[in-house]
């Protein structure tokens, strides 16, 4: 089939007559039929494609289609939809289906988007690429030996190879936009709380938040549009009406921070280097400010992030207990065997290596070493940042100090792989919004993703300036 990059293509085609729903649908199941291998997708909502591609193609010639007809979309292995499997790539919910629709499907499906299927992803999201979930790592499908970045690993290689047209991912310290650089397609991680996290199966409460994965600017605009908004569902959504995305046109001279830090740092790659010094140079020619920046903070960012967000997992994976749903040891006894031996072999290595350290970081004696001081650090960096924003209206980074990396690079080390979220997790400690563009490629033609982050709420504004990049 013949590669779309964004949902206006498509509907002009649709409306000349030369495509439909269905064959669109058919196309976008062929590819994921042939490519298998990559392991991008844990299931396949075939039936239901093909029914809902039929109904979408005769809304859309009734004139009475929503804003994302056409759109076939994937949701990661986090995003609950009623009546279909979610495991968040993990053994602990085995068999479990979910009982209600999280927010965004709910709205993609109102504005008739087809969900295609499922992704892969690390286990309840925690990793940067993918090896992590119980269902075999996934391929990056520009050189199968490379990781497709994590935790929305699955997602962003359902994008990067046609199997659908977008798909939706969550961040919690940088994952969608990290394997998105690593896919060569747009990341985006909005504003905390823009997005209804309502159906979003929690690792870090006060830092999750879902996004879309895209090839386009313009598409994440629309979804961002659909998506977006309060929910009375979630006390944390935002109450602040959604701002118009899709209209959004940026003009005028932008100031742009970039941490010296990042650029200069030990261990980024050169070409990646070289594509960030291209962009500060593209953006100077366009007429735009950029200025280096000092961040004293840098090193204390993957610290802070893998204290809070272990003590925040540690809290929410405690209802996985083998009581309710989800797996059930078979050597199960009484109460206690039962929690324990389901949370034994339920589990993963790194999922319980987070359980355990944030259970100590929150434990009486090392509380205020570790979580209150972290928190306090979390206000300092936020403080800083939008201090920053008082002067400069988006800050530039590479989204990843590297390319997509081979398989077992950094799987035995962890805190090798945490160093691979150094850039991404700023976002998420003080809750603005990031984007992912791809931005050149090294010397073997592996994407390299730069990252524009921006004051919260700013979300429309930020995309609307790098769609003029
Ligand atoms: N790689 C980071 C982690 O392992 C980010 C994960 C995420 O954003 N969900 O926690």
């Amino acid at each position: 089939m013949k590669r779309y990059t964004s949902l206006s293509q498509i509907r002009k085609e649709i409306s000349e007559g030369a495509l439909t729903v269905p064959s669109l649908v058919n196309g976008y199941l062929e590819a994921i039929a042939s490519q298998k291998h990559l392991n991008a997708m844990l299931e396949v909502f075939e039936e239901e494609a093909i029914a809902r591609a039929k109904e979408v193609q005769e809304k859309i010639q009734n004139g009475t289609a929503g804003k994302l007809a056409g759109m076939v979309i994937s949701i990661k292995d986090n995003i609950c939809y009623k009546h279909h499997k979610v495991s968040a790539s993990s053994k602990i919910l085995e068999g479990f289906e979910s009982i209600y629709s999280s927010t965004v499907v709910e709205r993609l499906l109102a504005e008739d988007a087809i969900i295609i299927g499922r992704t892969n992803c690390d286990e309840f999201a925690m990793g940067a690429s993918n090896e992590n979930s119980a269902f075999g790592p996934v391929k990056n499908a520009l050189d199968t030996n490379r990781v497709s970045g994590g935790s929305s690993g699955g997602a962003a290689v359902s994008v990067q190879s046609g199997m659908c047209l977008a798909a939706l991912g969550s961040d919690t310290g940088g994952s969608i936009r990290q394997p998105a650089s690593f896919c060569g397609v747009v990341g985006f991680k909005p504003t905390y709380g823009r997005v209804s996290r309502w159906g979003l199966i929690a690792y870090a409460s006060s830092f999750d938040i879902i996004g879309p994965l895209t090839q386009s600017i313009e598409d994440t605009q629309l979804l961002m549009e659909v998506i977006g908004g309060p929910d009375e569902n979630d006390a944390t959504a935002s109450v602040k009406p959604l701002e118009p995305f899709v209209v959004n046109q940026s003009s005028g001279k932008k100031r742009i921070a970039y941490f010296k830090e990042t650029i200069e740092a030990e261990g980024i790659e050169p070409d990646v280097k070289q594509s960030a010094l291209n962009l500060i140079a593209k953006l100077k020619e366009m007429g735009h400010e950029v200025e280096p920046v000092s961040f004293p903070y840098l090193d204390l960012m993957i610290p802070v992030y893998y204290t809070l967000t272990t003590a925040e997992a540690s809290s929410n994976l405690g209802r996985f207990a083998g009581m309710h749903y989800g797996y059930r040891s078979k050597n199960a006894r009484d109460l206690e065997t039962t929690v324990r031996k389901s949370r034994s072999e339920g589990f993963g290595t790194e999922v319980k290596r987070r359980i355990m350290l944030g259970t100590f970081v929150l434990s009486s004696g090392y509380y205020d070493a570790y979580y209150s001081k972290a928190q306090k650090v979390r206000r300092v960096v936020t403080d800083f940042t939008k201090e920053l924003f008082n002067q400069y209206d988006f800050i530039l980074s590479p989204t990843s100090p590297n390319v997509a990396f081979e398989f077992g690079a950094k799987a035995e080390n962890p805190i090798a792989m945490y160093l691979a979220d150094i850039f991404t997790v700023h976002a998420n400690i003080f809750g603005g919004p990031a984007v992912s563009i791809p931005y050149g490629a090294d010397s073997a033609g592996l994407p390299i993703g730069m990252q524009f982050t921006a004051n919260t709420f700013e979300d429309s504004n930020l995309l609307a300036f790098v769609k003029t990049l």
